[in-house]
C-alpha cells in the first residue's frame, strides 16, 4: 500500500520539450486518480515517469516514503497495464501470467496459487490453457490485468486500457475495473482522454492540459465548477 508525492515534477524531452511542467499533487493511498486531458498533454509521459520509464527531468517523485527518482522500474512495486496488452504469443494464459513471477524466482506453489487466485478475481479461470490468439479483446485485457495482480503491486497504473475494446465491452471493463480497485485495496493512477471514462471511475480527476495541471478535484467538483 502506498500513496505517491509528486513534487515540482518536470519532463524535457530532447529537443527542448517540456511536456511535462511544474507537476505537483498528493495522491492517497487506496485513491484512484484518473489523469485525463487531450492527446499530447504529458498523461502518458506522468505515468511513465511513475513506472520508471521514463527518467525526470527535474522535482521528486515518491512513492509512499520512498524517493524513487534513480531507483529502476522493477524495484518500485508498480504494475502496469498497456493498451495494447503486450501479451506473450507464445505462452498460455498461465505462462503469461506467471512469467514475472518465474523471473523473480518465486516458487513454483506460490506463483501456482497467485495465477489462480488472480484468474479467479477476473473469472478467467477457464482460460488459463488458451494462447492470447484464442481470447478475444477483453479477455487478453484480463489477463494483461492478471499479470499485474499476481505480483501485488502498491500501485497500479493504466494507460488507456480500453481503448482498443469496442464500446459495449468498455462499459463493462470500466465497471470490472472499479470493483477491481476495491477488491485489491491499492492505489491506482488511470490514463484516459476519456472524459466520461474519468468522471465514472475516479476518486479524483487529475485534468491536464500543456503538460500542466489546471484542475484536480472529485467528478462532483469537476462536474460542479469545471
Ligand atoms: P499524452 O499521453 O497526454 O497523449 P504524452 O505524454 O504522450 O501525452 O506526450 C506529451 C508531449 O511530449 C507531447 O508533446 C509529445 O509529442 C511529447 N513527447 C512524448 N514522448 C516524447 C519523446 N520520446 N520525445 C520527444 N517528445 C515526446
Ligand atoms: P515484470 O513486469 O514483472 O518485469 P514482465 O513479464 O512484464 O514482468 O516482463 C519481464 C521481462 O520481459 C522484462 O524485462 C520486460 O522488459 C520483458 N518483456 C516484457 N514484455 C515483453 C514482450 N512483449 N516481449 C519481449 N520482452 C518483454
Amino acid at each position: 500500500m502506498a500513496g505517491l508525492t509528486f513534487k515540482n515534477i518536470e519532463k524535457i524531452y530532447p529537443g527542448n520539450v517540456k511536456a511535462v511542467d511544474d507537476f505537483n499533487l498528493e495522491i492517497k493511498d487506496k485513491e484512484f486518480i484518473v489523469l485525463v486531458g487531450p492527446s499530447g498533454c504529458g498523461k502518458s509521459t506522468t505515468l511513465r515517469m511513475v513506472a520508471g520509464l521514463e527518467e525526470i527531468s527535474n522535482g521528486e517523485l515518491y512513492i509512499g516514503e520512498k524517493l524513487v527518482n534513480d531507483i529502476p522500474p522493477k524495484n518500485r512495486d508498480i504494475a502496469m497495464v498497456f493498451q495494447n496488452y503486450a501479451l506473450y504469443p507464445h505462452m498460455t494464459v498461465y505462462d503469461n501470467m506467471a512469467f514475472g513471477l518465474k523471473l523473480r524466482k518465486t516458487p513454483k506453489n506460490e506463483i501456482d496459487e497467485k495465477v489462480k487466485e488472480a484468474a479467479q478475481i477476473l473469472g478467467i479461470e477457464n482460460l488459463l490453457e488458451r494462447k492470447p490468439k484464442a481470447l478475444s479483446g477483453g479477455q487478453r485485457q484480463r489477463v494483461a490485468l492478471g499479470r499485474a495482480i499476481v505480483r501485488n503491486p502498491k500501485v497500479f497504473l493504466m494507460d488507456e486500457p480500453l481503448s482498443n475494446l469496442d464500446a459495449k465491452l468498455r462499459v463493462q471493463t470500466r465497471t470490472e475495473i472499479s470493483k477491481l480497485h476495491k477488491k485489491l485495496q491499492t492505489t491506482f493512477i488511470y490514463v484516459t482522454h476519456d472524459q466520461t471514462e474519468a468522471m465514472t471511475m475516479g476518486d479524483r480527476i487529475v485534468i491536464m492540459k500543456d503538460g500542466i495541471i489546471q484542475q484536480a478535484d472529485t467528478p462532483q467538483n469537476v462536474y460542479e465548477h469545471p
